[in-house]
């Protein structure tokens, strides 16, 4: 068997919980009639499972519920995804799978940090079927912790004087960082103890691993950890870190990672690849090396922490969200990094759109103070140039014209970036 760098790191508790997982997969009609597997057929070697084809969004999307390995009866929540690339998908779950949803998220919170008796304000949505802040009561009830379901908005924390609800006076915050780096600077009452703030669906801190942007602002307003975690609504499997912590690390009971290129070979520790993940444990829709879209980069020395489980860095961005302008190819996020460093706090998006010879275009919207718009745009420029080699063409706007292109993509999210190209 070749040896490849990823699989210097398969445990053996992986390899058990693997083969379970594999035998759920081929209960379902994807992975017998698509791929072509056997319902009696049992996963023999590692070798045999890095052979397997890679589960797409796009197989996903077009066979959605050949993906059951479940009887309906069997099935007691459905999700979605968040659609940020194309359709909403459709997930189900089994009890089973709630079960392990709270398993897995407890882990990550106590990676975080937290213990019983913490308080955790879930300053997620528990509504539109999405299943993050479900993950996140699940998890904290589990750990023993107390809950406030704050939703994205952060209700006023102040009317009810909080402090004294948890046990320990300790509270954590959960929620995604720009919408909390927002709340914050408006949010009277934030408990005087916070234990950390936890985000999601952004990336805390840039490729080197350093703080980005958001991070110094929600650390500079709570003087906690800023911690980050990394999961999806098709794996449910959690990557998480505790203060002392670089990056985010794998709980090898609930996936297995793979970062492969583009021709879906593993490349080496340290370097950025497509994130492909095998959760471990699922029962209703159980996927076999599913291609998440994700960019980002795998590391497999000590972390800070002193634990020696392989850890995620940063997304650096989404294989479709990878933009090639003017030759220069550029991931998304990097400007949406830039414009949240230049213009903090004001209203913008980002808009992507074909050009008139079909290429991609970067148009960014940005409601900005007269006053300030000459020197802001100076230093947007400056920092373009070295960041980005590349000159993004940035017009001002009032708050209806951002309105209006939010609208040619709505969201469930409230997003910067706007994907017209297709
Ligand atoms: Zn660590």
């Amino acid at each position: 068997m070749a040896s490849t760098p990823y699989q210097t790191i398969f445990s053996p508790v992986q390899w058990a919980r693997l083969q379970i997982q594999f035998q759920q997969a081929v209960k379902s009609p994807f992975y017998r009639r698509h791929v072509g597997l056997k319902q009696t057929q049992k996963l023999k070697s590692v070798a045999e499972f890095f052979r397997l084809p890679i589960t797409t969004k796009a197989d996903l999307v077009n066979n959605n519920l050949d993906f059951l390995a479940v009887d309906a009866a069997c099935i007691c929540e459905w999700v979605t995804t968040s659609g940020t690339t194309g359709k909403p998908v459709r997930i189900a779950l089994s009890k089973r799978d709630i079960q392990r949803l709270a398993e897995n998220e407890a882990a990550a919170l106590r990676l975080a940090g937290m213990r019983a008796g913490d308080g955790l304000i879930i300053a997620v949505g528990m509504d539109r079927l999405f299943v993050a802040g479900l993950a996140y009561w699940l998890g904290a009830q589990k750990l023993g912790a107390v809950c406030l379901r704050s939703g994205p908005a952060l209700v006023d924390l102040s009317s009810i004087s909080i402090t004294p609800l948890g046990p320990s006076g300790r509270w954590f915050i959960i929620g995604v960082p720009s919408l909390l780096g927002a709340g914050f600077r408006l949010a009277d009452g934030l408990p005087p103890h916070i234990g950390g703030v936890i985000g999601i669906g952004e990336s805390l801190c840039d490729a080197d691993l350093n703080p980005n942007t958001i991070c110094r602002i929600l650390q500079d307003s709570t003087h906690a950890p800023v911690l980050s975690t990394y999961a999806s609504t098709e794996t449910c499997s959690t990557f998480a870190q505790g203060p002392q912590c670089r990056a985010n690390h794998l709980n090898p009971r609930m996936a297995i990672i793979e970062i492969l290129n583009d021709r879906s070979h593993p490349v080496a520790p340290g370097t950025p690849g497509r994130v492909v993940i095998t959760p471990l444990g699922q029962h209703a829709m159980p996927l076999l090396r599913f291609d998440t879209g994700d960019i980002a980069t795998l590391y497999t020395d000590r972390c800070p922490c002193g634990r020696r489980t392989p850890r995620l860095g940063p997304i650096l961005g989404r294989a479709a969200q990878l933009l090639k302008i003017q030759g220069v190819s550029v991931f998304a996020t990097a400007i949406i990094d830039l414009v949240r460093k230049v213009y903090p706090g004001m209203d913008t998006a980002i808009l992507a759109d074909r050009d008139s010879l079909g290429g991609d275009r970067i148009t960014i919207y940005v409601v900005c103070p007269a006053h300030r718009r000459d020197m802001l745009k100076k230093r947007f420029d400056r920092a373009a140039q070295s960041q980005l080699k590349w000159l993004p063409p940035v017009q001002y706007c009032q708050a209806q014209a951002i309105t209006e292109i939010r609208a040619l993509r709505p969201s469930r999210k409230a997003t910067i970036f706007i994907d017209a190209r297709y």
